[in-house]
């Protein structure tokens, strides 16, 4: 097996493509070397060492061992050094590299192979004596820490003692017999704790430090970094041992690590900060404050130490030269990591480096004006959910959370506010301009007034399409739900959180919907910036992409929103959301409530005028657009009263007996009412709902045809529908209603009727209800509840636990199940086309703005997507990625 890659001197065995085997760092070192970048030589021993190793007991193969030392020979010759000499001796680091990049997570060595011996002869060699035992008790500090198992701590505390005995304040003030002393400590202090003596034979410490950068793989901090972003356990990292070169050979010796570009704001000006007389790690320990790269960072930051482009101007003119190149070579914006000898500069590492939303935005789009990459690849390279990040404020990251509690992250952006538990408190509060996170165990259409009053909603149950989260997302409120870790006690008005952390009215909370946190007290956000960079990317992701995005709205806000945001039409107007406004609920009530035909239709014709208003308003704004308008499709609980308080208020409001009225509400009470008496089953027990909504959908395009002059087409929508007479039935009713409004208008209205394929009979018999059917949407919040038997309103509760257990990989009601769902779609595309091959098809479930079931849709070649105002621009941005 070939377990080892070596690189030096203009030319390396590996390169960047070889990631999977080398590693990243291994990789990019390889590639570096042979670019003829000033590289120290190394070696690197592939991951598979590491799979290797766990499988073996933790061992090492037998023919590694001749491998590293045919490596380690080349090393030496390039060097003129030798691993151990009395005289000239070859230092070396171990490091650690995976696949992914997982910063900090696992373990490295510096100065491997000093001992009490070697480390005469490297002071010798350097002319610094200094130079060299500060270097063997940095080796022993990390070899004891990472190797041993030893506290760190318990080095620091020795150098902490000593420093103060002699009276330094920098580590860099101590002189060589003082280091002597304090190694003396270390050495003494690990003979101590161990029993053994620290081992003098670098071959010794060279195995045994291969082995614990192997086994830091499966530390905590590695797992858990993993399992949070969906590294597998099997890859594996990559060991880098490397000829070392020093950075703390005194004044004329520096490192630094740099960006670039600058990952926060993505500015073009190289970025990033060194320290003199230093090893890479004090940087990041931040013992002493770094300095400045550049001249103008540094007058930037007001500090009067100087920058290396002052201090060391030949070294950081050759920095800046291979930047350049390892920027245009690699295309991306790099992370590198530098030391500087004695007057002479080596790489020690580059990657792609980290950025924020904004700057990844603002490198795009002038690597692409700088023709380093194709406007098509600017688009893919911005991260669409990252968009959530400039739509919305977020918590500003460089101050403290205090987490008291966590949920899922149902609407993005964060916002604080006051404790409210109920909507009249929220309503009460706004009015007198304070700001309010209304907190819910769950919200109903009652609560409207209240979540349009709220910064922020906050509930401890619900799933990502429960009504909080989908109303919410549709008024772009910041948005929690299901946070089981909390419990809400309405009557005693309080927040039970974490640790039984208890919060009343009236305290102050911050939630975060983009991670689902709820946070203690007000925290700093950042505003949201449409910067020009945003536009830009925006307009070469449509002229890239096939699918039109059209919107979820269902009010004139929301449409408006959407619009600014670039939505191509509605795709989705769930008309029974817009009783949900001030007093419509209670004709709404009055309707479903309703004993007979005739009080129906009373309440009925109250709705009429309502209905054709906003109608005529969402064709006004859409202007031309298409605007799909789905019947009334009211799962009942979300409309009954429950409480008595209530059902008093709506007998009042009928003039009913509220014993009348609750008998009434207890008759329509479902055991399911998501599979209950919904979509068009309603038509078709009633059709006088659905005429008189045909006939405000057709009365308001006329209005809206006449006052704006441009041909409204409506497209109707029929849900839940599982057979084709259903549609049948609904659809005879439309076309009724239909030619009797244009009778009576004089006018002739181009109109489609389509259906919801939300249904898995539905999708099946695609190709018989296309005979009746226009067009498809696919509703694939039902489509997912009813595919998987799983309650939508109930599933958070549950499918936490499965993916914490691994059952699922992640929530099918927010990215769809390709195999399940994802197969019926597919099928009733198919069908559906078969029948009608001109078939329009979209998609309107949540799913429709999430990029990886977006690019499940161009892949099947749907027509649109069609998803809440908010995420048009990650739709839209998606969709160009699915289709580049
Ligand atoms: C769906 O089921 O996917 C859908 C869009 O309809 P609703 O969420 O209103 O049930
Ligand atoms: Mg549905």
């Amino acid at each position: 097996t070939r377990w080892v890659y070596t690189f030096g001197n203009g030319a390396a065995e590996g390169r960047a493509s070889d990631v999977d085997i080398l590693g990243g760092k291994g990789a990019n070192l390889a590639e570096m070397a042979s670019l003829g970048l000033p590289v120290p030589p190394g070696l690197t021993i592939v991951t598979q060492a590491c799979t290797w190793f766990y499988e073996n007991g933790r061992t090492l193969p037998a023919d590694l061992k001749l491998q590293v030392q045919q490596g380690l020979r080349a090393m030496e010759d390039m060097t003129g050094r030798r691993f151990g000499d009395k005289r000239q001796p070859l230092l070396l680091s171990v490091r650690s590299g995976s696949r992914a990049s997982m910063p900090g997570m696992m373990d490295t060595v510096l100065n491997l192979g000093l001992n009490d011996e070697t480390v005469q002869a490297l002071g010798h060699d350097a002319g610094d004596a200094r130079f060299a035992w500060d270097s063997y008790r940095r080796f022993i500090q990390m070899y004891g820490a990472v190797v041993l198992g030893l506290d760190h701590e318990v080095f620091e505390e020795i150098l902490e003692d000593e420093k103060a005995r002699f009276g330094h304040e920098y580590d860099t003030e101590l002189s060589a017999v003082e280091w002597q002393h304090v190694i003396s400590l270390y050495k003494a202090t690990i003979e101590e704790e161990l029993g053994e003596p620290f081992p003098q034979d670098p071959n010794v410490q060279l195995w045994r430090a291969v082995a614990a950068v192997f086994a830091s793989w499966q530390n905590a901090r590695a797992s858990i970094y993993r399992r949070l972003h969906n590294i597998p356990e099997a890859w594996g990292t990559a060991v880098n041992i490397q000829a070392m070169v020093f950075g703390n050979l005194g004044n004329g010796s520096a490192t630094g690590v740099a960006f670039t570009r600058n990952p926060s704001t993505g500015e073009s000006e190289l970025y990033g900060e060194f320290l003199v007389n230093a090893q890479g790690e004090d940087v990041v320990a931040g013992i002493r404050t770094p300095q400045s790269i550049t001249e103008a960072a540094r007058i930037a930051s007001g500090s009067d130490k100087p920058s290396l482009e002052k201090l060391m101007p030949e070294a950081f003119a050759e920095f800046r030269a291979i930047c350049t190149r390892l920027e245009t070579h690699y295309r991306d914006v790099q992370d590198v990591e530098f030391t500087i000898e004695r007057g002479k500069l080596w790489m020690l590492q580059t990657r792609a480096g980290k950025r924020t939303a904004k700057a990844a935005m603002r490198i795009a789009v002038d690597m692409a004006l700088e023709r380093l990459i194709s406007e098509d690849e600017a688009v893919a390279r911005i991260e669409p959910a990252s968009l959530d990040q400039l739509l919305h404020p977020t918590i500003d990251p460089r101050f403290d959370r205090t987490v008291i509690g966590s949920g899922l992250p149902a609407s993005p952006g964060a916002a604080t506010g006051e404790i409210v538990f109920t909507s009249e408190q929220a309503v009460e509060a706004e009015s007198e301009g304070r700001k309010v996170i209304l907190v819910r165990i769950e919200t109903s259409p009652e609560d409207i007034h209240g979540m349009h009053a709220a910064e922020g909603i906050l509930t401890t149950r619900g799933g990502m399409t429960s009504h909080a989260a989908v109303v919410a997302r549709g008024m772009g409120i910041p948005c929690v739900t299901g946070a089981g870790t909390m419990r809400v006690d309405l009557r005693g008005e309080k927040l039970i959180g974490l640790g039984g952390l208890t919060l009343e009215k009236g305290d102050i909370i911050t939630i975060d919907g983009s991670s689902g946190q709820v946070l203690k007290g007000e925290v700093p956000m950042l505003q949201p910036e449409l910067s020009g960079d945003f536009g830009r990317i925006m307009e070469w992701a449509d002229r890239a992409r096939r699918m039109t995005v059209r919107t979820n709205a269902d009010t004139p806000q929301d449409a408006r929103a959407a619009r600014s945001f670039g939505a191509e039409g509605i795709g989705l107007c769930r008309t029974e959301h817009m009783f949900f406004e001030g007093d419509r609920i209670h004709v709404m009530r009055e309707m479903i409530l309703a004993e007979g035909e005739e009080g129906r239709r009373a309440a009925l014709a109250k709705l009429l005028p309502m209905q054709r208003s906003d109608f005529a308003a969402l064709f006004t704004i859409m202007h031309g657009l298409p605007v799909t308008i789905r019947m009334l499709d009211p799962p009942l609980h979300e409309f009954l009263p429950k409480s008595d308080a209530e059902i008093a208020e709506v007998a009042l409001a009928m003039g009913m007996e509220p014993s009348l009225l609750r008998q009434r509400v207890d008759a329509l009470h479902e055991f399911n009412p998501m599979l209950g008496h919904r979509g068009c089953r309603l038509a078709i027990s009633y059709p006088e709902i659905a005429e008189m909504q045909a006939r405000a959908i057709f009365e308001a395009a006329v209005d809206a045809a006449r006052e704006t002059g441009a041909p409204v087409v409506p497209e109707i929508m029929v849900p839940l529908v599982g057979l084709r007479s259903e549609l049948d039935y609904v659809k005879g009713c439309i076309d009724r209603v239909a030619s009797d409004v244009m009778a009576e208008a004089g006018m002739r209205i181009d109109y489609l009727v389509g259906t919801m394929i939300e249904l898995p009979r539905a999708a099946l018999r695609a190709h018989i209800i296309a005979e009746a059917a226009e067009f498809f949407s696919f509703g694939t919040n039902d489509l997912t509840q009813t595919t998987f038997g799983i309650s939508r309103d109930d599933a958070s509760a549950f499918l936490t636990t499965y993916q914490r257990k691994g059952i699922i990989e992640h929530d099918p009601f927010i990215s769809l199940d390709f195999d399940g769902v994802g197969e019926l779609i597919r099928i009733a595309a198919e069908r559906g086309r078969r029948t009608r091959n001109d078939m329009k098809l979209g998609i309107c479930g949540e799913h429709g703005g999430d990029p990886a079931s977006i690019h499940f849709c161009e892949e099947i070649g749907l027509d649109y997507v069609s998803c809440s105002p908010f995420r048009v621009p990650i739709a839209r941005l998606a969709a160009a990625q699915a289709a580049i």
